[in-house]
């Protein structure tokens, strides 16, 4: 399998976490941390609504639902939307290889930011992902703003 044909498959996971978000009443961007091996460490999704926590970002939570790693080397962060500054910074803090991104059109967080420091990004500008947020920023756009720091 090549890195696109993996990537999509990871995306799948972080899809399957954002829609349960949805399904949640919550903001619906998943994510997952995959081990350098492939192995699966940790999923979570957006929990500002549902924790009443707005430091709940979908990759915080899988990153946190990863427990301890010894190191970061070689581990993929997926992610059903571009990462926004705080979860850049995460990803840099602590060393993570590589930010799989289902799409940056509805937010354009720092990814570009990333790859200028070494990271590797794979951008899939999957639609499925594309629709998916365009829907719920068009149905809660003010909860969308909430999210985005955006006044
Ligand atoms: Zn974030």
């Amino acid at each position: 399998m090549d890195l696109q044909q993996q990537a999509r498959q990871w995306l799948e996971t972080a899809v399957a976490e954002a829609r349960a978000g949805l399904a949640e009443g919550g903001i619906p961007i998943g994510a997952a941390l995959y081990g350098a091996d492939g192995t699966l460490l940790g999923r979570g999704r957006n929990r500002r609504v549902q924790d009443g926590d707005p430091s709940m970002h979908a990759e915080t939570a899988a990153f946190r639902a990863a427990g301890r790693q010894r190191s970061y080397r070689g581990t993929t962060m997926v992610t059903t939307l571009s990462p926004c500054w705080y979860c850049s910074g995460l990803v840099r803090q602590f060393g993570i290889s590589r930010v799989v991104i289902g799409e940056a059109e509805t937010f354009h967080g720092g990814h570009d930011w990333l790859a200028g420091h070494g990271v590797e990004v794979v951008l899939l500008d999957d639609t499925a992902c594309v629709a998916m947020m365009r829907d719920f920023i068009e149905e809660h756009p003010a909860l969308w703003s909430e999210d985005i720091g955006d006044e």
